[in-house]
């Protein structure tokens, strides 16, 4: 017998990962470097140990290994909430949060509450991959609006326009962005959100990267803080800033200041939420200590993180084929294959991989717009980064016209 399954996940795909078997095949026999991931834990960046020691202590020393509530810890729901109106100067309060595993599973449940069968949310082009494969298990689709490289991938605010239709039930803003690290400015942010309060859509806004910007001249503002009725959905995480992937806590709140939705929204997001009873309960009460403690890391960490992306960007300029826009956050570089004889981006990952052992993501699966394009992750220790563009290098050497 052959067991009939669904047919919503035959479009879905992560890029990310597409070519870890290759990858792991070929690494029995040589070295191979990965810049596919944005995990810093995979490199020399760790867990702070004041984190590490609230779980354990939570724990081992006083048995908080219960199912916690549905929503989230009500000491974190707090503290998530004091953290947002200092940080990002938004109000709002514990019962309005969810404390959801990860940012992944909080755009998964916005999926879920906001798409029917053939509507669509607008996502930046290039995008994290996740918004453009998550709409598809619903039977809804994402459609892209353009961010222009030339100009610092800034959103074409014009294009946002012209994509949006009866269908749409939201606009994603990914700000600092997953791929390319950069930071949108105020004015473009409020565009958006004026947009959004035309069309009367709601913003989803991921702020994961919001403290990793390392440009002093970014101004990064949540459209939570430049909207005066639209209502904008925040997603939040650990485990980017605390170092904290592992951990798999993050939350999503939704701020309207018309108090209209709020208790609709938290509504349906606990029909979802129960059906997955609690996020993990010992790695809430270290989220909670990476909030109430020292931030010090921070700073440390985002100094690193521009130092590695500007040894990477100087190595792929000195390369001669690529544009790059520098990175402003985060702890990616996107760069476009201008010239030289492989311009197809899944042919370029692929011989890379194969040829040179340095593994980086084809730009297409970021998106259409990410096509001819790749991703690379700027989190190895300097040495590594080094070795990865000797690689590249030579293999770029080959490989030019
Ligand atoms: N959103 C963006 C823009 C990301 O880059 C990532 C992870 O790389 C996520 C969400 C998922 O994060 P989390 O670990 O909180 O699920």
């Amino acid at each position: 017998m052959k067991i009939d399954f669904v047919n919503s996940l035959n479009n879905v795909t992560y890029a990310i990962r597409d070519l870890v078997p290759l990858a792991r095949k070929l690494e029995r026999e040589r070295e191979i470097i990965y810049l596919n991931i944005g995990d810093p834990l995979k490199y020399d960046f760790k867990t702070p140990n004041h984190i590490v020691e609230a779980a354990y202590k939570a724990s081992i020393e006083n048995n908080k290994n219960f199912y916690a509530d549905s929503q989230g810890l009500q000491e974190l729901r707090e503290a998530i909430a004091v953290h947002e109106k200092e940080y990002n100067k938004v109000e709002t309060d514990a019962e309005n949060v969810l404390v959801t595993q990860g940012v992944s599973e909080g755009i998964a449940f916005l999926a879920k509450i906001l798409l029917n069968p053939g509507e669509n949310i607008l996502v930046p082009s290039p995008a994290y991959p996740l918004y453009l494969s998550i709409p598809l298990i619903y039977y809804a689709e994402s459609k892209e609006y353009k961010m222009i490289e030339e100009d610092g991938w800034k959103p074409d605010i014009d294009d946002i326009r012209s994509k949006i239709d009866e269908k749409t039930k939201g606009i994603v803003i990914i700000n600092p962005n997953n791929p390319t690290g950069a930071v949108y400015n105020q004015k473009d942010v409020k565009e958006i959100v004026d947009i959004a309060g035309e069309y009367n859509v709601p913003i989803i806004s991921d702020e994961i990267y919001n403290k990793n910007i390392f440009d002093e001249n970014a101004e990064f503002k949540s459209p939570a803080r430049l909207s005066k009725d639209v209502p904008v959905f925040v997603l939040n995480g650990f485990s980017k800033a605390y170092l904290m992937t592992g951990w798999r806590i993050g939350y999503l709140y939704l701020y309207d200041s018309t108090g209209e939705n709020e208790e609709r929204t938290m509504e349906l997001l606990l029909k979802i939420a129960r059906l997955r009873l609690s996020a993990n309960t010992p790695a809430q009460y270290a989220a909670l200590a990476a909030l109430t403690g020292p931030q010090d890391h921070i700073e440390e960490v985002n100094r690193k993180f521009e130092k590695r992306a500007d040894i990477i960007c100087k190595r792929l300029h000195e390369m001669g084929i690529f544009y790059i826009v520098k990175p402003k956050a985060a702890f990616y570089v996107f760069p476009k294959i201008e010239n030289g004889k492989i311009s197809d981006d899944v042919e370029f990952a692929k011989r890379l991989l194969l040829e040179a052992g340095v593994f980086i993501v084809q730009g297409s699966g970021f998106g259409s717009l990410g096509k001819q394009h790749f991703r690379a992750v700027t989190l190895p220790p300097e040495d590594l980064i080094n070795r990865a563009m000797d690689k590249m290098e030579k293999f770029i050497e080959k490989n030019k016209v």
